[in-house]
């Protein structure tokens, strides 16, 4: 409910003075000298009145006043009135700022509480403090949306508060670790206070003229120190958002070092939802520019599944163009801006921020996009993108390490996965087809290009090339989902068929075979045709992959032995 510019007394250095904010007017209780000081780094035109509630007259409470109407009347013009809690409290402030501070009436106003008239004011609260401000200290009782708040200011007694206290009120109790008649001594108070926490009163200390001592005092009562602001956020807002990017880290340590991931896509899928922490947006996504194809996806995305757009379009396509940040606050007037996701999610966006991401070599391959902040004022064009520069750094080295693991994994002449990429899918998709006695059934074939040394020898090393990527496309289009195909070496190929057995295999073998026997193509300018031999066997998961690999093999052989353009088998 309330924020605190500082929640120390006069022995610290830091002055109780508590704000909030309503309608754009700024309410504040109390205003020492460094309150003053701290508001004066603000930018107080954004208010459009300002009210100090004054509890006391006591200098550690009010010796920011007089300096705070020069500031307003001589900068900004930010009306102020100063509400006394009461008559009595009202002559003395008038002296101290008229006489004293020597401020010229018509720059203030200076009411006491029977003359406000304002839907947060409930009343002040007469209560005792130094024997010299007998009848002159108050605490204030306010309505804040909706919601009971009680603040004792100084006080040696909770007697005049405990009627406005009731379940769910947000009380604000001054506390003191020196025992002395003018404050709350915190050993008295501890028990009292516990039992205010436990029948649902949120009780928060302030005040405090030693934290640490109150602190360990208090600490099985259930009372939280007065939350104190933080350039705009407050300590327990941050305290709260390092332990969630903490968390996030910690995570992304294990799973990726400990748990030996070998998946990119966990790294995204933290590093998306780190981003999103750390900006405190509700939607994150990380995007991939695959230039060849021409497209941006999404390689991770918070709420939604991938999404994939032409490259070029929207306000990742405009960041990876202009290769700059791109923020924008209200997207839909911004030409650039992808409605259409908007229309097939559901999802209403108000702000965006869009951070490129390169390679070591500089050159932009993805970026990072984070939707909707939550807070009213969208994404801040200094503070958000520094915020995010780790992540988006990891990002672009993750999907640059990830793109060269593809790459490694693929023979750059027919597209096929190579002979690492075999190997690397013995280790994933097909890891459970290698335990013995699991019940489950694979199986596979080797082909090899019938004498296709005529083929180099005769049209030329470019025509074989061809002829590789003709034969490469045509086992491809034969190859379902659950299967890989894969360039061995050469005109040589492997095809591997998950929850297949031998019967399946040669059928596979036979088709291809057949497909390929009556095509013709082009090959650098000539028309084609050639034919293949194959060797199957079913995968034997008590022997080796390369054990399983020279069984199919040695039927090539019989194949290529009894006359070639055949399938022969186990
Ligand atoms: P066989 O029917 O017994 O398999 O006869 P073959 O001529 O197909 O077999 P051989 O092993 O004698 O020749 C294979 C040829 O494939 C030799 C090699 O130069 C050629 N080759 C291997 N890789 C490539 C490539 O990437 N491009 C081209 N154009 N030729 C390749
Ligand atoms: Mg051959
Ligand atoms: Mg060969």
């Amino acid at each position: 409910m309330l924020r605190f510019l500082g929640r120390g007394s006069a022995f610290t250095d830091e002055h109780n003075s508590a704000y909030f904010i309503r309608n754009d007017e700024l309410v504040l209780i109390d205003c020492p000298m460094s309150s003053f000081m701290r508001l004066n780094d603000k930018n107080m035109a954004m208010f459009d009145h300002v009210y100090v509630l004054v509890t006391h007259t006591h200098g550690d409470h009010v010796g920011g006043i007089g300096m705070l109407i020069d500031l307003l009347e001589f900068t900004v013009k930010t009306p102020i009135t100063i509400v006394a809690p009461s008559k009595d409290v009202e002559a003395d402030l008038f002296y101290l700022i008229s006489r004293i501070e020597g401020c010229s009436s018509s720059w203030y106003d200076l009411i006491s509480v029977e003359d406000l008239d304002k839907d947060w004011f409930v009343c002040s609260i007469p209560t005792s403090h130094t024997e010299e401000l007998a009848g002159k200290c108050y605490g204030y009782c306010l309505n804040i949306d909706g919601n009971n708040v009680v603040y004792t200011g100084d006080t040696n007694t909770l007697i005049p508060f405990e009627k406005y206290l009731k379940k769910d009120t947000y009380f604000y109790c001054e506390m003191s670790a020196y025992k002395s008649p003018v404050h709350l001594y915190c050993t008295d108070m501890a028990d009292r206070i516990k039992e205010m926490v436990d029948s649902g009163i949120h009780v928060y200390l302030m005040h405090m003229d030693d934290e640490k001592r109150i602190l360990q005092v208090m600490e099985d009562t259930g009372a939280e120190l007065a939350p104190l602001e933080l350039g705009g956020a407050t300590m327990e807002d941050n305290g709260r958002m390092l332990s969630g990017i903490f968390d996030i880290t910690n995570s992304l340590y294990r799973d990726m070092c400990m748990n030996d991931s070998k998946d990119h896509n966990l790294l995204f899928s933290y590093l998306t939802g780190l981003s999103k922490t750390i900006v405190d947006a509700d939607r994150a996504s990380f995007w991939k520019w695959d230039k060849r194809k021409g497209q941006i996806w999404t390689m991770s995305a918070t709420g939604v599944d991938k999404i994939v757009i032409p490259d070029d379009t929207g306000l990742v396509g405009k960041a990876l163009r202009l290769q700059e940040t791109i923020i924008t606050n209200d997207p839909y007037n911004d030409p650039d801006f992808n409605r259409e996701i908007d229309a097939q999610t559901g999802y209403k966006t108000k702000s965006i921020l869009v951070l490129p991401v390169a390679d070591v070599n500089g050159n932009f391959i993805g970026a990072l996009q984070l939707i909707n902040k939550n807070d009213e004022h969208g994404f801040d064009d200094e503070t958000d993108p520094k915020k995010l520069s780790l992540a988006a750094l990891v990002c672009g080295i993750a999907l640059e390490s990830e793109t060269f693991l593809e790459d490694s994994h693929h023979d750059k002449l027919t597209g096929l996965k190579n002979r690492m990429g075999f190997y690397y899918d013995f280790g994933n998709r097909y890891k459970d087809y290698l335990i013995p006695a699991s019940g489950k059934v694979m199986s596979l074939f080797i082909c090899d290009i019938d004498k296709f040394k005529n083929v180099n020898d005769t049209y030329g090393h470019n025509a074989g090339d061809d002829v590789l990527r003709f034969t490469a496309q045509l086992l491809e289009s034969f190859c379902a989902e659950k299967d890989g195909v894969y360039r061995w070496g050469g005109e040589e190929f492997i095809m591997i068929m998950r929850d297949t057995g031998l019967e399946g295999a040669v059928k596979k073998a036979e088709e291809i075979r057949t497909k390929l026997m009556e095509s013709e193509f082009e090959a650098d300018g000539n028309t084609l045709k050639c034919t293949m031999s194959f060797g199957c066997a079913v995968f034997e998961p008590s022997k080796t992959i390369e054990e399983n690999v020279s069984a199919a093999d040695e039927k090539l052989y019989t194949a290529k032995e009894t006359g070639r353009n055949k399938v022969c088998w186990e």
